[in-house]
């Protein structure tokens, strides 16, 4: 009965800790909203970047001829290649590949990483079938997906600002990835040009956009998480170069870096943040993505085992170890509708190493999930309410015309597979909208609309177009 009571005085305090009443959602949206004003001002201090793309069209549907993509920005990396038709045809063809990187080479060194990468590239371009169609005499072109924060130079060049989600490679900050890349090709004798350097938001925002002509913004929720949207180039006064032709610029967020009073940060967030890579950044990152929702629940049951005894006298000396549940194992048991929990009782066993657990431990297991999946899903929402704000999609119009529909492109591990974790988001924006301006608003998964996206700008921004 004691152990009841200290279990039960935890799970009010984690309850207390994680909650995300509407009403600071809105307030949380508010301040993200005058971080973007901040950060398009170009203020230093902003907590979102708010970084320029140089993509100011998005994919018109025209786009023709053989192009590649390369998306690197989490434990695994793709390489793509699209044959794409024009208007009529639109992809005629496709086909990828995907590699997963040596955790080594996330802490090594930049030379090895893009060596690495430029190596899996080159042996992809091998394959290259007959159904694809370079004309003669013309070199190969990609699109790099770099889904870090980059200080954009051009579009086909930038400069990494920081490695985020467990990379932490050494000679790349500041560097530019785009000659980085290319050199490592050099190395491989491979004859590519890299045509567009673009955010993975930046890639689903376009990659939505051709399929969608009402795609207003791309959202990723993976291993990390960030925004893009289309801005009007006059609301960007830190822009001094010419004004664009379409009025329009696709803005890069980097909302994973946000921080603020207003989050709500418990003990356990502090403690994972003070013991990351990168303290004291990513915060809004670490509370809402998928590297790291695993991990703060983890934290959470390692408390109940110390102070409840929840696994028995002896705390589980796996529970101890950082990182060993991770975020999809936390879904399955989430997900786990068995009259006894079974599925969650065989993960408890799995990763915690403890054979019987109750059927109360098991509820309060998945309880525990529940409250840190609801707590990022209903930040994210936030954030996603905070750019509709931004770009005044967030309600019908005061002078009566309609509120035009308006589509978020979606995209991400955590958001395609963790059906209570993107229900809630939805449900949560439906709530922030209210029922007459969400009736417009779509939130639609964008599978894979990054490395499309990408290989789509590099056609646009082709040396022969
Ligand atoms: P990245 O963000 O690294 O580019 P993805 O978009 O594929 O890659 O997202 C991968 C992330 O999605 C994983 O790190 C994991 O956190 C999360 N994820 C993948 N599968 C699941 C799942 N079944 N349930 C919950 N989260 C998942
Ligand atoms: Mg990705």
């Amino acid at each position: 009965a004691d152990r009841k009571r200290r279990a039960a005085a935890v799970i009010e305090e984690v309850e207390r800790s994680l909650s995300t009443p509407t009403a600071l959602l809105r307030s949380i949206a508010d301040a993200m909203v005058s971080e973007m004003e901040r950060g398009l001002r170009g203020d230093i201090h902003s907590q979102l970047k708010m970084l320029i793309s140089y993509v100011d069209n998005l994919p018109t549907g025209d786009e023709h001829g053989l192009y590649y993509a390369l998306d690197l920005g989490g434990t695994n990396f793709r390489v793509l290649r699209v044959q794409l038709g024009g208007r009529e045809k639109r992809v005629v063809k496709q086909q990828y590949e995907e590699v997963s990187i040596p955790p080594h080479l996330m802490v090594g060194s930049s030379m090895e990483l893009f060596d690495f990468i430029a190596a899996a590239l080159a042996k992809f371009v091998d394959t290259e079938g007959e159904d694809f169609h370079l004309p003669e005499g013309r070199q190969r072109e990609l699109g790099f997906t770099f889904s870090f924060p980059v200080n954009q130079t051009s579009i086909s060049s930038g400069t990494l600002i920081k490695w985020t989600k467990g990379f932490s490679v050494n000679g790349t900050v500041g560097a530019d990835v785009v000659s980085e890349l290319s050199k490592a090709m050099e190395r491989q004798g491979l004859d590519m040009k890299v045509t567009a350097l673009v955010n993975d938001t930046v890639g689903t925002l376009a990659g939505g956009r051709y399929l969608d002509n009402d795609v207003v913004a791309a959202v990723i929720l993976g291993t990390g998480t960030n925004a893009a949207y289309v801005e009007h180039a006059n609301a960007i006064p830190k822009w001094t170069g010419l004004l664009p032709k379409s009025g329009n610029m696709v803005i890069n967020t980097e909302w994973g870096s946000f921080k603020s009073d207003k989050l709500p940060l418990s003990e356990y967030d502090k403690a994972m943040d003070f013991e990351s890579l990168n303290p004291g950044e990513q915060i809004y990152e670490k509370m809402i993505s998928g590297m790291y929702l695993g991990e703060i629940v983890r934290r959470i049951l390692l408390k109940l085992a110390h102070d409840a005894s929840l696994f028995g006298d002896v705390v589980p000396s796996k529970l101890e170890q950082p990182f060993v549940l991770r975020t999809p194992d936390m879904s399955a048991m989430h997900h786990d509708s068995s009259h006894d929990l079974k599925i969650l009782g065989a993960k408890l066993k799995d990763i915690v190493g403890v054979a019987d657990t109750s059927l109360e431990v098991r509820y309060i297991t998945r309880h525990i999930c529940d409250l840190v999946a609801e707590r990022g899903a209903r930040l994210a929402a936030a954030g996603i309410y905070s750019i509709l704000k931004k770009i005044g999609r967030d309600k019908v119009p005061s002078n009566g015309s309609k509120m035009p529909r308006t589509v978020i492109a979606l995209d991400g591990g955590l958001y395609e597979h963790y059906k209570k974790f993107s229900s809630c988001v939805e449900t949560t924006l439906t709530d922030l909208l209210g029922e007459e301006a969400s009736s417009s608003v779509v939130a639609k998964l964008a599978n894979d609309g990054s490395g499309i996206g990408a290989a789509l700008l590099a056609a646009s921004h082709s040396q022969y177009a």
